[in-house]
């Protein structure tokens, strides 16, 4: 590895690629500051998660024409309370509340489009707005302002080290594909994620059930600059063993599938894991957002894998996937596919018919079985039967830096380091101890990755 010079001219450096870091920088460069975004991914995966994101959540007092109706600071307080249940700072929460009241049109002004609730074709809601053509656009958009701005953006570009000195953050070591860069910023902004793609970590957390662990988004988020924050004496929030799992198919690719692998048709079967057994009311819940309370669920099965069946009228019912249900003729032909036991997968759905017993389709209910299932519980009996294997998925983990609402890392003795700010999934915790609302991480890193850039800039400029 070579060593090239350090430079001296950045007022600001923003470590990562994604919503966070992407606004960090262009609030920065738009509050004077001469500011560089380093990007470990290459460009053609640049963006992180934020890639895989849909919409994001604000507060509005009134209707916009990307959101209709009102959503009020108390009722998204109300609806964090409720998901985190209580595991919250009630004034970085106040914060993140407040600014995304103004989110959206300074988005809009940095080039982001949004989609018309009324005639797009993405769900009407009352308490987010969608990116129009989906993260992947709205990341673009931005990368193409910070561009035009005059931000210096380097790919391939992995911060490696991190000195830190008398509360203040030194040199830092940038490896650009085997090239060693120093570089001595006057302030420095932490967007780099979470560190949910670390293998190694995963398994110091989860134990043997990582194993079992899709990662649905960037490879790219392996929490080095976290575990280096956390070596410099700053103080941790949330739980590493704790994350928002959702159920996905488990033929999709282990990191990066998206969105696209959400296995959603839960109510409409039976799941069943390896042996054969059901473990769960299937009915219990039946809002759209269900898988994200299955994935849970599967990561406590044996070898974390579970199969959803259902027969042909279940197939109906159910929305479209990435990939095809695997199918065949008979019960016991569609255990052979799936590797299950034929007699004992019988057996399971056997019983499940002959417990079903009478009322309208939504409420019918099981008797006389464990676990029951409460709603929509209808015989599998029409061929052909299709199964989907499914496996958790993990989007991040509720782990993380304290950070204060200057967006300020915030060390264990309780000092901050003065001239290092995080924004994004690396600080998330401390909102989001547990528990996860619809649109809330982009909100997130977009809310306080701009808060965080005008803290970095105002700084440096002392
Ligand atoms: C499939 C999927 C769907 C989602 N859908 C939604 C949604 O619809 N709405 C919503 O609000 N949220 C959604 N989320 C969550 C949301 O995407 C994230 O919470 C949010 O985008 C995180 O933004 P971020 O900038 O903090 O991190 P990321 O977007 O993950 O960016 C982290 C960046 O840091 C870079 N990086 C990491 N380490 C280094 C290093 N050492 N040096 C340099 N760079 C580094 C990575 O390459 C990456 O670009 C979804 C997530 C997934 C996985």
């Amino acid at each position: 590895m070579s060593t090239v010079s350090a430079s001296t001219k950045i007022d600001v450096l923003v470590v990562g690629g994604g919503s966070a870091a992407l606004c960090a920088a262009i609030a920065a460069r738009r509050h004077g500051a001469t500011v560089r975004l380093v990007e470990h991914a290459p460009l053609s995966l640049r963006g992180g998660n934020t890639r895989h994101a849909r919409n994001f959540r604000l507060m509005h007092d009134t209707a916009h024409c990307y959101v209709p109706d009102s959503y009020g600071e108390d009722a998204f307080m109300n609806d964090l309370h409720r998901v985190t249940r209580g595991a919250t700072d009630a004034t970085l929460a106040r914060v993140l509340i407040r600014g995304s009241a103004t989110i959206a049109p300074w988005l809009q002004a940095n080039g982001v489009a949004l989609q018309d609730p009324g005639c797009g074709v993405m769900p009407y809601s009352q308490r987010t707005a969608f990116f129009l053509g989906g993260g992947k656009t709205m990341i673009n958009a931005l990368y193409a302002t910070a561009a035009r701005i005059g931000i210096e953006i380097c790919y391939d570009s992995e911060v490696v080290a991190l000195p830190t000195s008398d509360g203040q953050g030194g040199n830092v070591v940038i490896d650009r594909g085997g090239i060693t860069e120093l570089v001595s910023p006057k302030a420095l902004v932490l967007c780099c994620g979470g560190h949910q793609s670390d293998r190694a970590w995963l398994r110091d957390s989860f134990g043997d059930a990582a194993d079992g662990l899709v990662v649905r988004g960037t490879p790219y988020a392996t929490g080095r600059v976290l575990r280096m924050l956390l070596d410099a004496g700053a103080r941790p929030v949330g739980d590493p063993s704790q994350g928002h799992i959702v159920a996905v198919d488990a033929r999709g690719p282990p990191v990066d599938g998206g969105i696209v692998t959400r296995i959603t048709a839960i109510p409409s079967g039976i799941v069943v894991d390896r042996n054969a057994q059901r473990f769960h009311d299937e009915g219990e819940d039946a809002r759209k957002t269900h898988y994200a309370r299955w994935g849970e669920r599967i990561a406590q099965c044996p070898g974390q894998i579970a199969y959803l069946i259902m027969d042909a009228h279940g197939r109906a019912r159910a929305l479209p996937t990435a990939l095809p249900p695997i199918e065949a003729d008979s019960i016991a032909a569609l255990a052979v596919k799936l590797g299950l036991d034929p007699a004992a997968l019988e057996a399971t759905t056997r019983g499940f018919n002959a417990a079903i017993a009478g009322g309208e389709l939504i409420q019918r209910r099981t008797a006389q079985l464990a676990p029951a299932k409460s709603h929509g519980a209808v015989a599998l009996a029409v061929p052909p039967f299709a199964a989907y294997p499914m496996r958790p998925g993990l989007t991040f983990t509720h782990f993380g830096v304290a950070v204060d609402p200057q967006m300020r890392v915030i060390k264990s003795d309780g000092s901050r380091f003065e001239n290092i700010f995080a924004a994004g999934m690396i600080m998330a915790a401390n909102v989001l101890g547990r528990g996860y609302l619809a649109g809330l991480g982009v909100t997130l890193s977009a809310v306080f990755g701009r808060l965080a850039g005008e803290e970095a800039a105002r700084h440096a400029a002392r």
